[in-house]
């Protein structure tokens, strides 16, 4: 272990280690069938084994009822911006949407492009400092689904409680996968990126009500259709084998730490610790975010200048605290606190906080 630095990169990020041991041990000659994973047909005995797996352990261990599908996708979570109103918005159905920052635009820009959609409640008049409260979203007539992106990883802002709407909700859930329970009588999809809380980069992981496949729109190319997708198990085409291999292992260590409320008590342990010594810190750190509206998973931070902020980054890196640069877009400093980080790092931190707070103010 001794070379694994204290990892807060936003993703592809941390990973659990003994995963990845795993996965190296068994990685040349799998479970002796003389070749990697990576290298025989994805519709053979092993593989089969590791698709059927991950898909059981993904419904158990996010405790998804049974009328939802879970889908292996390409494409990352950006695909599912397009495939979501290609798939839900037709006959004259609009999309409303909740402009929460950075991703929740990149849904809207590419939704547009599909069908109709507004904007239900804008962040951007109080610089997403928070998520809005149910009795701000203005819905309009024939609204097909309310599209909320659960967590803005480079706004560091979460929904701590779920808008009650009269239509379904949609989840951009990327940056905070299996890190807390979702009501699923409220959602028709959830979905994200696998590279935040779930494995490595490559894949989307998307669950999605069975019933609404019923009524998705068929005139697009087949690959974009999720009832095809759902039929055929997630194996139309040749499905990202290896993140879904070692997304089954990510389920399975989940499982072993105590599942999805473990996950949850750990993400909020670990953010207060962080939020506290910015709250204790006189000022000298300041998180931009509105209390109720702080993320579990991206903890954002500002320090009294620019020149500060570079010199903590740099210095940090120095200490084997890696990847503590805010997005470009936004500057700043971001840790990102994912599942698999442990909470010595997340002490780490806030003792170089601390120590480099004493020596340069
Ligand atoms: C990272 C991220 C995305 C983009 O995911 P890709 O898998 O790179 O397409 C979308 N939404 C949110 C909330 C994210 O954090």
């Amino acid at each position: 272990m001794t070379n694994r630095k204290h990892n807060f990169s936003a993703g592809p990020c941390t990973l659990p280690f003994e995963v990845l041991e795993e996965a190296q041990s068994e990685f040349v000659d799998y479970q002796g069938a003389g070749m990697s994973l990576i290298e025989m047909s994805h519709r053979g005995v092993h593989f089969d084994a590791v698709a059927d797996e991950a898909m059981k352990m993904s419904m158990e261990v996010f405790e998804v009822p049974e009328d939802f599908s879970v889908l292996f996708l390409q494409g990352g979570a950006i695909l599912q911006f397009s495939m979501i109103p290609m798939n839900l918005l037709h006959n004259g159905q609009k999309g409303a949407y909740v402009n929460s920052g950075t991703w929740a635009k990149g849904a809207i820009t590419d939704a547009k492009q599909y069908g109709e959609v507004y904007t239900a409640w804008d962040g951007a008049e109080n610089n997403y400092s928070r998520m809005p409260s149910s009795d701000e979203l203005q819905m309009q007539d024939n609204t097909r689904y309310l599209h909320i992106t659960t967590n803005e990883t480079i706004g560091g802002i979460r929904f701590a409680e779920w808008p009650d709407v009269d239509v379904p909700l949609i989840g951009d859930m990327s940056s905070e996968y299996m890190a807390r329970p979702i009501p699923w009588e409220k959602f028709d999809m959830v979905y994200g990126g696998a590279q935040k809380n779930l494995g490595p980069a490559g894949m989307a992981v998307v669950f999605v009500r069975k019933s609404i496949l019923e009524n998705t729109n068929q005139n697009i190319g087949r690959y974009l259709r999720y009832d095809i997708h759902e039929s055929k198990d997630s194996m139309f085409n040749t499905p990202p084998v290896f993140p879904i291999y070692m997304f089954g292992k990510v389920l399975k260590w989940m499982k072993k730490e105590g599942g999805l409320a473990a996950m949850e008590a750990k993400a909020s342990k670990k953010s207060s610790a962080l939020y506290n010594a910015i709250d204790q810190s006189d000022g000298y750190y300041n998180c931009p975010v509105e209390v109720a509206s702080r993320s579990h998973m991206n903890v954002v931070f500002r320090l009294p200048s620019e020149e500060l902020e570079k010199k903590f980054i740099a210095e940090s890196a120095n200490e084997g605290l890696l990847n503590l640069k805010g997005h470009r877009s936004v500057g700043g400093c971001r840790a990102s606190i994912y599942n698999a980080l442990p909470y010595e790092s997340v002490t780490a931190l806030t003792q170089f906080m601390e120590a480099f707070r004493a020596a340069n103010s």
